[in-house]
């Protein structure tokens, strides 16, 4: 891997992290990183200010990294992508890709935090799938596993060159004879393929159109590099989907989603589509991501914010939210579904909207 994603210089550490045996390792893995002890990974303003000065933001996603320890463990039902969310061994992205919503809690520079006690989530996630018993019939996640996210935080492969956690959970999954583990990527880690998962965890490709993907989904792997790893993923023991995600409505884009079903046909082989299934999310934006956009990547926002084919929604947390509009939007999903069936007939779509 290029210096140019990750080049560890300092590491900002909460002491009961540095005294587990992983937060020794991680520390072991950067010796020459300069150490700044913190009292909570969560609070550390000279990371997460600073909204509109992007390359800043870089340098701390390439240069810091933070070593906490997870308080609260939670499996939150989804029900959508996963049966779970699991609760996260990481944080924060060394990537930058322009709608991300991952930045929400941290502020925009967002660099990755690695939960240092794996063992008490490791511990924990196998009494919830035990818990759970037989899955007692199939839904869209999976037909017979409990699927359990393990990236909504983070994307994992980028997490698998600072430590052994995203490891230690696929060798846990390994075991779990009724649960799963899933993770959306946009980053290809070889390292990965060495892990003998067999079976019991599920990785997603994000994809879209190259021509998106140039101006949004900043310091990823290319997207032909993401399509030409699905096989030897699938030959190393993962199950393979892919996140047709964010669909991004504009001119020529279902032209270009031809293009790009067209590049994933040619470029897998039977192994892959025997079991490739799809997950399809359109984009939705953030009102107060659209300002801090603005001040230094104001392309992107030509491609997102389009107040005239997108409506307002209040979020959870109170940030107003876009999304395209109610009566256009099963437009696009059915025309999208329909570019599917006519050039992947194989690609189950497990949901879109
Ligand atoms: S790879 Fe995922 S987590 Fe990282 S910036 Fe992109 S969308 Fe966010």
């Amino acid at each position: 891997m290029t210096p140019e994603l990750l080049d560890i210089r300092r590491i900002y550490v909460e002491p009961a992290a540095a005294e587990l045996p992983r937060g020794t390792a991680v520390l072991a893995r950067f010796p020459d990183a300069q150490l700044v002890e913190v009292q909570s990974h969560q609070r550390i303003p000279e990371l997460y200010g600073d909204e509109t000065n992007v390359r800043r933001w870089v340098r701390i996603k390439r240069e810091a990294l933070v070593l906490g320890v997870k308080k609260t463990l939670t499996a939150r039902p989804n029900g959508r992508s996963a049966d779970f969310i699991a609760p996260s061994t990481a944080n924060g992205c060394a990537m930058a890709c322009a709608y991300c919503y991952v930045p929400r809690h941290k502020g925009y520079s967002n660099p990755i935090t690695v939960f240092a006690n794996i063992d008490r989530i490791t511990g924990y996630l196998a009494r919830h799938a035990g818990q759970q018993g037989t899955k007692p019939a199939p839904n869209e996640c999976d037909p017979h596993a409990w699927v359990y996210d393990i990236g909504e935080n983070s994307d994992c492969s980028v997490d698998a060159r600072i430590s052994d956690n995203v490891r230690d959970l696929v060798e846990l999954f390994r075991g779990l004879p009724n649960a799963k583990a899933s993770f959306a990527t946009k980053h290809v880690n070889t390292d990965l393929l060495g892990w003998d998962p067999r079976g019991r965890t599920r990785i997603r490709f994000s994809l879209m159109p190259a021509r998106d993907a140039k101006i949004l989904d900043i310091r990823t792997s290319p997207i032909e590099q993401r399509i030409a790893a699905i096989d030897d993923f699938v030959a190393a023991g993962y199950e393979v989907h892919v996140n047709l995600s964010p669909v991004v409505v504009r001119d020529g884009w279902l032209d270009d989603w031809a293009a790009l079903l067209e590049a994933l046909d040619a470029g897998i082989g039977p192994a892959a589509r025997a079991q490739l299934a799809a997950e399809v999310i359109f984009l939705t934006h953030n009102r107060d991501l659209h300002e801090v956009n603005l001040g230094w990547h104001p392309k992107a926002e030509e491609l997102l914010w389009r107040p005239q084919l997108q409506q307002p929604k209040r979020s959870q947390n109170g940030s107003w939210n876009v999304r395209y509009r109610t009566g256009a939007k099963g437009g696009y999903v059915a025309a999208l579904l329909d570019l599917i069936a006519a050039r992947t007939p194989y690609l189950h779509v497990r949901y879109a909207f």
